[in-house]
């Protein structure tokens, strides 16, 4: 195992691929102090600056008097009542009849989808679905299609030619990519899943607080919650919080407790970290300006950065820019971090080959003209 690990390390190392951690506090109006100095934040997921709010900090802090830590896992003894509290917001948030909350959106897909699927279910996903959605399905042991990136034609396909064979499908999908920062094509995704008789998960991780109108997702903003059958999504993310959720009927939910190992055997969340969940779920319908900013500021960079003849994709508070190789999104970062912004490179294994980048993601603290200097850097970099 020693040898596995050093040749892995080495590997890693040689192809300019080796990961490490940093320490950083993120501060206010989108800044982030690393090391010494502070830079402005372009790779923050806090996308309404939500995780500084004043009333989210205030609503932590009451919650204090209750404990620090939960005690023990839902089943046992740790189900403080603020958990169905957030569970019955999220599941009118969602527009579903009921709703359960999870430690975190790795713990919630990993788990859900291995309760769910079976030996015998087929699985169909899109290529470009986050690692925690892959495991959950490697988890399940059930055979696993991954159908080309938001191509519905491709997913037909695939359903024509293997549902028959299989007692259960299942399709799942992100709504807003993560490193891409485009839309699943839900409308057709919901036809085929009829069509087909497939149950239909969604993560709405990058889209809750965002989308919607009410802030609810993509599911809400092309009205077809009532058509998928399970909706996930995270605190962690515009949410500003930590922990996530699944939206779906009682019965999937009953389910759920019962079923799915990573709810049943872990510690439940903190009273401070359900009340401030439930406080950004008052906030993103009390402050609806955040993610019109946001996304309306997304629009004008993702043309201004084109303009200027940058490879970019997608629709969403997250623009990626293409640069291809490993090295070359390195020092375009590099160039950034000098002229005081924080942007991540990434590589492979996170996105494919050739197809290294630097994701970008604003927030509603970036203003229009820290994006337009933000631009004039980047068109520097040669
Ligand atoms: C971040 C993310 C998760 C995991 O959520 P956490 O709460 O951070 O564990 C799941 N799915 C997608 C698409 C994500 O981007």
């Amino acid at each position: 195992m020693e040898r596995r690990i050093k040749s892995f390390l080495k590997k890693r190392q040689e192809e300019d691929l080796l990961r490490s951690l940093t320490s950083s506090i993120p501060l206010k109006g989108g800044r982030i102090r690393v090391g010494g100095s502070e830079y402005i934040n372009f790779s923050s997921n806090d996308y309404l600056g939500l995780s500084l709010h004043p009333e989210i900090l205030l609503a932590a802090k009451k919650a204090l008097n209750f404990s620090f830590g939960s005690s023990a896992s839902r089943l046992m003894t740790g189900s403080n009542p603020l958990n169905q509290a957030l569970e019955e917001k999220v599941a009118r948030f969602k527009e579903k009849e009921a709703s359960l909350v999870f430690n975190s959106g790795y713990q919630a897909n990993l788990g859900i989808i291995s309760a769910l699927c079976s030996r015998g279910t087929y699985v169909f996903s899109d290529k470009l679905n986050h690692a925690s959605i892959v495991d959950g399905v490697r988890l399940s042991g059930a055979k696993h299609f991954r159908f080309r990136h938001n191509d519905a034609n491709h997913l037909e396909e695939l359903l024509k030619r293997e549902r028959g064979k299989a007692k259960d499908a299942f399709i799942v999908t992100e709504t807003v990519f993560s490193m891409d920062g485009d839309i699943a094509p839900l409308e057709e995704i919901v036809k085929l899943k009829k069509e087909h008789n497939a149950i239909l998960m969604v993560d709405e991780a990058h889209a809750t607080g965002i989308f919607g109108k009410t802030g609810s997702g993509i599911a809400e903003e092309k009205n077809l919650s009532s058509e998928i059958d399970i909706i996930m999504g995270t605190f962690g993310k515009a949410l500003g919080g930590f922990g996530a959720y699944v939206a779906c009927s009682r019965e999937i939910r009953d389910y759920l407790i019962n079923a799915c190992r990573s709810f049943i055997y872990s510690t439940a969340l903190p009273p401070a970290v359900l009340a401030s969940n439930l406080k950004a779920l008052e906030i993103i319908k009390k402050e609806p300006e955040r993610r019109r900013t946001l996304l309306k500021n997304a629009g004008l960079f993702r043309g201004a950065l084109k303009e200027k003849g940058f490879k970019t994709k997608g629709s969403s508070q997250i623009v990626p820019v293409i640069v291809g190789e490993n090295k070359k999104a390195v020092s375009f970062s590099e160039h950034l971090k000098r002229k005081g912004y924080w942007t991540m490179p990434v590589r492979p294994p996170t996105v494919p080959e050739g197809e290294a980048r630097l994701r970008i993601s604003l927030t509603y603290d970036h203003d229009t003209g820290q994006l337009e200097k933000f631009i004039e850097s980047m068109a520097d970099f040669s």
